[in-house]
């Protein structure tokens, strides 16, 4: 079984829930007591949101290679960074290491193409709906045309990203709203809906959803399992 890195802590709230889904997954095709060999760089997630704030994403980069470079040092056979947000930096880190980046952007593009999807909603935080890095890539790689809430509606999932379900808070009233914003989404015209946040998992199931969900935290560790397991090979990104 190959090792799989993670660069986690941002925040630990959802890099808990990778931490264990990866871990159900091994044990799901591997039984009895088999678990997931797992290499953590856990990273202070104040330091990392101050970058973000303050608009310096070099700065977040490098922050980011650095930890990719001790999982590589550490054995680890791939990296995944257990955001999606700092996925805006993901190529300096690919560049950074001899292991392979296994890319959010990639998986969740990838199902949603096997799935027939066209025309997502994007639940995430302001960074990933409102810069390209993520649209940009699910259109150049799998000819997916985004859809991103109203500015109103896009306030509201960021704060409900940072100032709840990072801290560990999961309300119902926030879980009604952003609901709410998924069938807006589908009234507007969308086929179905991408958690594409790490945390949103914590607050929305498939259940009460007017649109099919897929969950970018889950699909990112089956990808990172599957490549462990030798399932999938490590230049897969370049094959699209
Ligand atoms: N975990 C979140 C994400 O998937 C947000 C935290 C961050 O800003 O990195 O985007």
């Amino acid at each position: 079984m190959r090792t799989i890195g993670l660069i986690g802590g941002m925040s630990w709230e959802s890099t808990a829930v990778y931490y264990r889904q990866i871990n159900e997954e091994i044990r799901g095709h591997l039984g009895g007591l088999s678990s997931a060999k797992i290499a953590l760089q856990s990273l202070d997630f104040s330091e990392v949101v101050a970058l973000q704030k303050s608009n310096r994403w070099d700065d977040a980069a490098k922050l980011l290679s650095e930890a990719a470079c001790r999982l590589e040092a550490a054995g680890a056979d791939c990296v995944l960074i257990c955001t999606n947000t700092m996925h805006l930096v993901a190529d300096e880190v690919a560049a950074g290491v001899n292991i392979p980046l296994i890319d959010i952007r990639y998986e969740t593009g990838r199902i949603l193409s096997e799935a027939g999807k066209k025309r997502p909603l994007l639940l995430a935080t302001r960074y990933t709906m409102e810069h390209g890095f993520y649209a940009d890539y699910l259109r150049n790689k799998f000819q997916i045309d985004l859809a991103v809430p109203n500015e109103i509606d896009r306030a509201k999932v960021h704060s409900v990203i940072f100032d709840e379900l990072c801290c560990g808070i999961v309300k119902d009233d926030s879980r009604q709203a952003l609901e709410k914003i998924v069938s807006r989404g589908k009234e507007a015209g969308a086929d179905c809906v991408i958690l594409g946040c790490t945390e949103i998992c914590l607050s929305l199931t498939e259940d009460n959803l007017a649109l099919p969900v897929f969950d970018s935290t889950t699909i990112h560790s089956r990808a990172a399992v599957a490549y462990a397991l030798g399932h999938t090979r490590a230049d897969r990104r370049d094959a699209v």
